[in-house]
């Protein structure tokens, strides 16, 4: 989807300025993602153009459900199991801040995709992928809608992505907008 990044600009979810990232990196360029899954229609559209390329990609996959991270995944894994009509589930946060499955059950042989609104080095995404193991499902592949990684978040499943954008990224300590003294924002908070 070639106007992917035009969406992102239109609705406001792509920022400039000075951001700590949920990695704990400093970033120019922030993805507030939620501000493009408002709108529903885009969002289906958004996520119908994943799962093309996924099907591109790796060919036709079995996958009875897909999972996502909450809260950020969500919305994506919801309109990706729209568009393949499977089961969609989310794992959540324990008290501790450890992703965990809650509320929902998997299936010994179970087969996942794993969906995600945006990975810098894939933490998130890996602990999910762990939580369908740990129940004794497959994960088949995992989709994103922004691979911020430059190609270092790996997984043992496949890696699809519609958008790859350079990681301009920085550890605080080495952050030239921090030496610029420029205000930190923190998004979503
Ligand atoms: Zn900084």
């Amino acid at each position: 989807m070639n106007n992917l990044l035009t969406r992102f600009e239109e609705t406001g979810a792509l920022l400039n300025g000075h951001f700590e990232l949920r990695s704990g990196l400093h970033s120019n360029r922030f993805f507030q993602c939620a501000l493009l899954l408002q709108y529903p229609r885009i969002a289906g559209e958004v996520c119908e153009a994943l799962v093309e390329k996924i099907k591109q990609d790796l060919g036709e996959l079995e996958i009875d459900t897909v999972i996502a991270p909450a809260l950020g995944g969500i919305s994506v894994g919801h309109e990706v199991g729209r568009a393949l009509g499977v089961r969609f589930i989310f794992a959540e946060k324990d008290a501790g801040g450890a992703l965990m499955m809650r509320r929902f059950k998997i299936e010994k042989g179970e087969r996942f995709l794993v969906a995600e609104d945006v990975i810098t080095r894939g933490g998130r995404v890996q602990e999910t992928v762990d939580i369908v193991e740990q129940h004794g499902g497959i994960v088949q592949a995992i989709g994103v809608l922004v691979n911020r990684s430059g190609g270092k978040a790996r997984f043992k499943a496949p890696l699809v992505s519609l958008l790859e954008m350079e990681p301009v990224a920085w550890e605080p300590s080495e952050c030239p907008l921090c030496k610029e003294k420029l205000p930190l924002v923190h998004p979503g908070s």
